[in-house]
């Protein structure tokens, strides 16, 4: 399945390359002690002046809720359709959420609530991203 290859950033930049030594990492406020991704300059609740640093995380998670694309615009997933698009939470951190396209769950049969655990995809050579897959 072709995937979107990532472009990373200088803010992203850290992510990417966790995700290349297949580990899932996001930002932790200083501040408030809370996890944060996509990852920002600062603290998206407290904007704390003491800033954000890198953690790494567990990479279990739940499905809150997921849609299946049938008509979408991104050229290089059209071959695909349909595919699930499932909304992810963080067992760390419930208000962190990820997106999936849940490799190994076909089309519309996504089991909302379940447990899923961080996967590592190569979209690229070198560039692996992150996916989740349903734990059996
Ligand atoms: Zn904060």
């Amino acid at each position: 399945m072709p995937k979107i290859i990532p472009v990373p950033d200088e803010l992203s930049q850290p992510f990417w390359d966790a995700v290349n030594e297949r580990r899932l990492i996001v930002q932790n406020c200083i501040g408030c002690d809370r996890l944060q991704y996509p990852p920002g300059v600062d603290c998206r609740v407290c904007e704390s002046a003491t800033g954000v640093e890198w953690k790494e995380v567990e990479g279990k998670g739940h499905i809150a809720a997921y849609i299946v694309i049938e008509d979408g615009r991104l050229n290089r997933r059209m071959p695909d359709q349909p595919y699930n698009l499932a909304l992810v939470t963080l067992d760390e951190d419930p208000t962190v959420n990820f997106y999936s396209n849940l490799p190994g769950t076909p089309p519309y049969e996504v089991p909302v609530g379940a447990a899923v655990e961080v996967t590592f995809e190569e979209v690229a050579p070198g560039q692996l991203i992150h996916e989740w897959k349903v734990v059996e």
